[in-house]
């Protein structure tokens, strides 16, 4: 197995004694690196990587598919700074991520990298440049109560207190993915309302990003689980109201909230589909709906988009 080629720019290096002395130290450490590991290292640029869909925006969650020549101990991304998890089908010669453009990333070109280390003791590095278009989100007005906009100071603390809680909940991810196939809505039946990504002026004051998508929901509407996962919270907060979070493993989250009644605890693991909560208008709630959304690593990402993305299952989970 030949070593990869050690090229050095002369130009950089001027022929003084002290740069003669690095270039040789230099050369002698790169000798025994390749001598010590008799890896074959690679750059590739080709069409080993699939992105589903091929179109992305701010908010897209998006499927990596990478297809390897031989069978791979390990693979691992690097993209907006994210550490990028994969995980194997069955001949480890395809591995697979999902993975998320931030909802307030400004459009652009950016990189995404990825490394894998094969079987035959070989590494490949393998790059891919990521077009992210402008997503069309709007500015919407809403009124709430006065309390959601300038809470008093009793309501600060228990804002403050919830972050913890949710900072915790977030904290900790599976390290294998513990959803199976698609993703599906938590309510078949109830139409879709304020998109994902709007802009939002409550009570002409406050302006946020709506990081998630509305459900029109009668309360008490029973609420499923998007896909197969773990509780990690549930339990009513200031702003979300009854709130539920499930982990699906390798930072990918889903948040539901404004629940009349939570059917879950944290801990318990839950299959796609299953009953989690019943709808509601608790907390920072216009009137009775379901929020949903969707976190991967501290990005939030448009629902919708990920219920259209073909995905390949995983070991199916079994609810307690
Ligand atoms: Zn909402």
């Amino acid at each position: 197995m030949a070593p990869a080629p050690v090229s050095v720019r002369h130009s950089v290096l001027t022929p003084s004694l002290t740069n003669r002395t690095l270039l040789r130290a230099f050369l002698l450490t790169a000798v025994a690196f390749f001598a010590a590991h008799p890896a074959r290292c690679s750059l590739t640029l080709d069409d080993s990587i699939l992105i589903a869909p091929s179109q992305l925006s701010n908010g897209s969650p998006f499927l990596i598919t990478v297809s390897l020549p031989n069978p791979a101990l390990s693979v691992t991304g690097n993209w907006q700074s994210h550490q990028i998890s994969f995980f194997p089908n069955s001949d480890r010669h395809t591995w697979y991520a999902l993975a998320g453009v931030d909802v307030e990333l400004t459009p652009g070109n950016y990189p995404l990298t990825i490394e894998a280390d094969l079987k035959d003791k070989t590494h490949q590095t393998l790059h891919q440049q990521l077009t992210i278009e402008t997503a069309p989100y709007l500015q919407v007005p809403l009124t709430v109560p006065d309390k959601f906009v300038q809470p008093d100071p009793k309501s600060l603390r228990q804002i403050a207190a919830d972050k913890i809680v949710k900072d915790k909940a977030f904290a900790t991810s599976a390290a294998k993915p513990l959803w199976t196939g698609n993703f599906l809505p938590p309510l078949r039946l109830a139409p879709q309302s304020d998109s994902f990504g709007n802009q939002r002026l409550f009570n002409g004051k406050v302006a946020s990003v709506h990081r998630g998508l509305d459900y029109h929901a009668k309360l008490h509407t029973p609420v499923a689980a998007i896909n197969s996962g773990r509780v990690v919270l549930a339990r009513p907060l200031y702003f979300e109201g009854g709130c539920v979070i499930i982990d699906h493993g390798l930072g990918l989250m889903s948040v539901y909230m404004h629940l009349s009644k939570i059917e879950v605890s944290a801990g318990r693991r839950v299959r796609r589909g299953q009953i989690i909560a019943l709808s509601g208008a608790s907390g920072r709630a216009t009137g009775p709906h379901l929020h949903l959304g969707v976190r991967w690593q501290g990005s939030y990402l448009d629902p919708a988009k990920l219920y259209e993305i073909q995905l390949p299952t995983t070991t199916p989970l079994r609810a307690r």
